[in-house]
């Protein structure tokens, strides 16, 4: 057990105390990590006793951890997500009785499946130039295909009938593209769940003017973080809504929302969101009656009017504190459960350590080689001198770029270019190409101009291992 910060610890110990009794047989070891952490000078904001306890244990139940803003210091959450490789980022909402939203009375009831170690959020930045900044975007296949099983094996343990993919793979093919192609290889073993995919600006705005037809959603990292807070709106808020951090070593089981600054201390805050996850928690521990009592006390809590102040009630109900909010869920542990209330096992992420070989041979052929290249000069200036260096080279200018829009050969457009430009230079003799042909390439134009990066352009098993670029030919 984490307490962390703000508002943390208050609701961690509301939340033991229901734990405690709904007669759940849990020993608990309590654990730092966070704002006092950093302020101790450790730069991970997670001490190596904690590290050692979840090792041990293999879950946690967590109270929000701040993060320094504008410091070195890194997120400590997201430190302890990936030192556990705790992939799959559980994230359900469903309407609470009781609380009033616009969305009262349409049966919202989903869960966001969010990959929770990839993407943007692998925070891997470079300033290309002193003034253009690149963040890189990675997906691996294996990443893909655990988070899609993980989706499909929530639907079965939660006997939910549709799995939605959500992503923006009209935009970037290979990364995005990369997500939607596994699911849909994946949909196929399991035939009794419907499976669709989505772009994710159209479920947005499909979430908010008929969020009832969602039931599990697989996403990418950051677009899960963003959807995730978008559907806690739909149920009343960050105060509802909860989740679970599940990998193949632990489980990390904590509230959506952060620590509260304001309220630290004041009894003011809502527990329910770190409810929901310990009945998470419970669950993957497979005390599943225990669960059942837990989410039957809040629900009968909620329904009699007893609310943390940050919920719009239904009329006549008036706010309590945090404390009187556990108690009053303590009060209720025998309630039955709420109409409707799905019987739930324990959602198990799929063991997946590496991926089944591919059917085919995969062969690779070198094709060419984006160059990037920081310039103030004109397309039409830099294609002549990058024609000229690569003239003693085996390859040949095919195409320069501007943030990713074709400036030459010339194409009739209005592109503001900027200091950083991509050359492509394909391959003009195969028989010829060896390694040293690249650095070759790229010791001509290091004469004349800085590259900062580049990436080499292959075919796998025949198909482009690369995008065309805007407006390409
Ligand atoms: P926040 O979630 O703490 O607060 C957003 C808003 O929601 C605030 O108005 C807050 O008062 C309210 N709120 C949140 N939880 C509430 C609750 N249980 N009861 C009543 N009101 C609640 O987000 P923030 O202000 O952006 O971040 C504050 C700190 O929390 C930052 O240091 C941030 O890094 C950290 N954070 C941690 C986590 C995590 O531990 N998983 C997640 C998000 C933010």
């Amino acid at each position: 057990m984490i307490p962390g910060d703000g508002i943390g610890p208050e609701i961690v110990e509301v939340v033991r105390a229901v734990v405690e009794a709904t007669g759940a047989p849990i020993v608990w070891e309590e654990h730092a990590a966070g704002a006092a952490v950093f302020a101790a000078g450790d730069q991970s904001g997670v001490p190596e006793a904690t590290i050692a306890s979840l090792r041990r244990t293999g879950v946690a139940l967590k109270g929000p951890l701040a993060t320094p803003v504008g410091k070195g210091e890194k997120s400590a959450n997201v430190t302890l997500r990936k030192l556990f490789e705790t992939y799959a980022n559980i994230r359900p909402v469903r309407e609470m009785p009781g609380v009033a939203t616009p969305f009262s009375g349409r049966g919202v009831d989903l869960v966001v499946v969010r990959e929770n170690i990839e993407d943007l959020y692998a925070g891997i930045e470079h300033m290309q130039t002193p003034d253009v900044a690149q963040c890189l975007k990675l997906i691996s296949r294996i990443g893909c295909e655990r988070i899609v099983r993980t989706a499909f094996e929530l639907a079965v343990a939660q006997n939910r009938g549709t799995v939605h993919c959500a992503t923006k793979a009209n935009i970037m093919k290979l990364t995005e593209g990369m997500v939607k192609e596994t699911f849909e290889t994946v949909a196929a073993e399991y035939p009794s769940i419907r499976a669709e995919h989505i772009i994710i600006d159209n479920l947005a705005h499909q979430l908010v003017r008929r969020p009832e037809q969602f039931d599990v959603i697989v996403t990418t990292n950051m677009n899960g973080d963003i959807i995730s807070d978008l559907t806690s709106g739909l149920v009343g808020g960050l105060g509802f809504a909860g989740s679970a951090n599940l990998g193949d070593d632990a489980a990390i089981f904590e509230a959506v929302h952060g620590s509260a600054p304001k309220y630290a201390g004041a009894d003011r805050a809502n527990p329910a969101a770190l409810l929901l996850s310990a009945a998470m928690m419970l669950r993957h521990l497979d005390l599943l009656a225990e669960a059942d009592r837990l989410e039957a006390g809040l629900d009968a809590t909620l329904a009699a009017g007893v609310v943390t102040a940050d919920v719009t009630a239904t009329a006549g109900a008036s706010p309590v504190g945090t404390r009187a909010f556990g108690q009053a869920v303590i009060d209720r542990l025998d309630a039955p459960p709420r109409p409707g209330a799905r019987p739930q096992q324990a959602v198990r992420p799929p063991r997946i350590t590496r991926l089944a070989p591919p059917a085919r041979p995969r062969i690779r052929r070198q094709v060419g080689a984006d160059v990037f290249i920081e310039t103030t000069d004109t397309p039409t200036v830099l294609a002549e001198r990058l024609q000229q260096l690569c003239r003693d080279t085996c390859y040949t200018l095919a195409m320069i770029s501007n943030r990713g829009t074709v400036v030459w050969p010339p194409t009739g457009g209005a592109t503001h270019c900027i200091d950083h430009f991509r050359g492509r230079f394909l391959i003009t003799d195969q028989l010829e190409w060896t390694n040293h042909s690249l650095t070759r390439l790229l010791d001509e134009i290091s004469g004349h101009y800085r590259w900062m990066h580049v990436e080499r352009l292959e075919e796998i098993d025949g198909t482009p291992g690369f995008t065309a670029a805007q407006g390409q030919r």
